[in-house]
């Protein structure tokens, strides 16, 4: 007789603090019930951190270049030689220095895959940024990793190792979008393979890297795509422990190829149920955010589906600006709408140690 799954037998195993696997993964994502699922994923957060305090950090978003060759079809940031910019070694130092003045203790730094930038511009610009006194930087997701191996010649150990005498420690997960090559060969084509991106982060967590995972979800992928993405994380999670938080936010429509095949942006109840799943799912990460990509009243009511913390002020963010969304908050609006939710507002350093309460 064939085994038929029973949502209520999915709920239990849970409620016990078992894993579920691939299977159930896919079958609760399809089917189940968004309330249920918030709140079971509210008590596994309230038991795995401070059940008091909801943490976020100050930090800015700096991108060196716009220029990229590979041309995510969800892109809207990126621009060709003519019409891109790079910044200088120097211009990043300054910028770093005014986010100092505004509060910012997080740098990340992230840009367009340059294919003309010297191996030697990243290695000079970790060593300057670095050396300003109360920053953390947070900088190069496994995609600019990977161009940095393919400049130099030498292999993705060397280059972190490189990186890492120049004073880098954490690293962040941009470029994983969907850890599925059935959705990458159509979103990202031109950009490294799951298993690379994977690879890198494993090799990075073995050099002693701390580094977060991050999905970009609301376009073509199916549940099926979403479960082997974190089925991929879980594992790698297992194996290293280096992750340090699960970061995802949806597509926004814009001026991008990929915008004319998606019919429906993301709704509230969509990344409220798959921010639930990933606190379910994801049993061996301890933080989950809660990102800004559904404004703030969404931000705030995953505080109760699973999230733990707020994730950044982003002073200066200019990807998803790219694509006609931008969603910045004060520090105090920030802790209004912690409190608000019934937490104490607690500034955290990237890798999640605690600075203050406000
Ligand atoms: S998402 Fe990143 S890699 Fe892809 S085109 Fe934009 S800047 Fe380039």
């Amino acid at each position: 007789m064939p085994f038929t799954m029973n949502i209520d037998n999915t709920y239990r195993k849970i409620e016990k603090g078992e894993r579920i696997n691939k299977e159930e993964g896919i079958f609760l994502l399809k089917n189940g019930d968004l309330l249920v699922m918030g709140e079971l994923a509210h008590n596994i957060r309230m038991k795995k951190n401070d059940p008091c305090i909801v943490t976020f950090i100050m930090d800015t978003n700096l991108n060196y270049t716009n220029i990229c060759h590979s041309k995510c079809s969800f892109c809207a940031f990126f621009k060709n030689e003519r019409d891109g910019y790079t910044l200088s070694v120097d211009e990043l130092k300054k910028k770093v220095m005014e986010a100092r003045q505004n509060g910012v203790n997080t740098v990340l730094l992230q840009g367009g895959l340059n294919e003309s930038l010297p191996y030697s511009y990243y290695l000079d610009l970790i060593e300057t940024l670095v050396s300003i006194p109360d920053i953390h930087i947070h900088a190069f997701s496994p995609p600019e990793i990977d161009l940095m191996s393919r400049k130099s010649g030498k292999s993705i150990e060397k280059v972190l190792i490189d990186l890492e005498k120049r004073g880098l420690s954490t690293i962040p997960g941009g470029g994983a979008e969907i850890l599925s090559e059935r959705v990458r060969k159509t979103i990202s084509p031109h950009k490294i393979s799951a298993d690379r991106w994977l690879g890198i982060s494993r090799q990075a967590h073995l050099l002693g890297f701390k580094t977060t995972a991050t999905m970009m979800f609301g376009h073509i992928e199916k549940e099926e795509d979403i479960i082997e993405h974190m089925d991929g994380l879980r594992k790698l999670q297992d194996e290293t422990d280096g992750f340090t938080a699960f970061i995802m936010w949806d597509f926004k429509l814009g001026p991008t190829p990929l915008s004319k095949e998606v019919k429906h942006p993301a709704t509230a109840c969509e990344y409220l149920r798959i921010l639930s799943f990933s606190r379910i799912y994801l049993d061996n990460f301890s933080h989950i955010q809660a990102s800004a990509s559904q404004g703030n009243d969404v931000r705030q009511t995953a505080l109760f589906f699973g999230a733990d913390d707020f994730g950044s002020m982003l002073l200066e963010e200019n990807v998803m600006k790219a694509a006609g969304f931008s969603d910045h908050a004060t520090t105090e609006q920030v802790a209004h709408i912690i409190k608000d939710a019934g937490f104490k507002p607690t500034l955290r350093t990237t890798d999640y140690k605690i600075i203050r309460s406000l």
